[in-house]
């Protein structure tokens, strides 16, 4: 389901960073989300471009696969959510917590230092409120490259290591 969620990602118009996410219950997807504008917000390459506003607008792929499956009337009860390639932030946790979401699966992979205290809250908040939360190890050759800045760091470290950044996926 993570190849599922990386999918979800590639639609994300953020020219750095594309999540994606899919909530999914006895099999069955009920939701998906990525990250970026609401809905008929115009999405000019100036705002894409620009952090601060990028930040102050946009949606997190999390918190969108949450408002779509309000959208669609699918309850998220009970179900798992998979996130590609980044855990969730505080204010997403938050969220998949109220929608009641039971799992969280995301991928093995060094986060951004920028996003590492919030994604550490995120956790502490699901432990918390008793939503597994699940990292799957990653193998492989690198698929793709994230381009953030705060990307450098790990990116150096994970060279020397001669690691990948963003393995492919193991077989489903
Ligand atoms: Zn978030």
């Amino acid at each position: 389901m993570l190849h599922m969620a990386r999918q979800v990602a590639a639609w994300s118009k953020d020219p750095s960073t594309k999540v994606g996410a899919v909530a999914v219950r006895d099999r069955r997807i009920l939701a998906t989300g990525f990250n970026g504008l609401p809905s008929g917000v115009h999405d000019e390459e100036t705002r894409l471009r620009n952090r601060e506003l990028k930040l102050a607008m946009f949606v997190h792929a999390e918190t969108n696969l949450v408002a779509f499956a309000a959208r669609s009337g699918a309850c998220l009860a009970g179900s798992t959510v998979y996130i590609w390639p980044l855990p969730a932030c505080s204010q997403c946790a938050a969220v998949l917590i109220q929608a009641d979401v039971a799992r969280v699966v995301v991928p093995d992979f060094p986060e951004p230092l920028r996003w590492v205290e919030s994604f550490q809250l995120g956790r502490i908040m699901f432990s918390e409120a008793g939503v597994r939360f699940e990292r799957m190890p990653m193998t492989g050759p690198v698929g793709h490259e994230l381009h953030e800045p705060d990307y450098a760091e790990q990116r150096e470290r994970l060279k020397m290591l001669n690691q990948p950044l963003i393995p492919d996926l193991p077989p489903a």
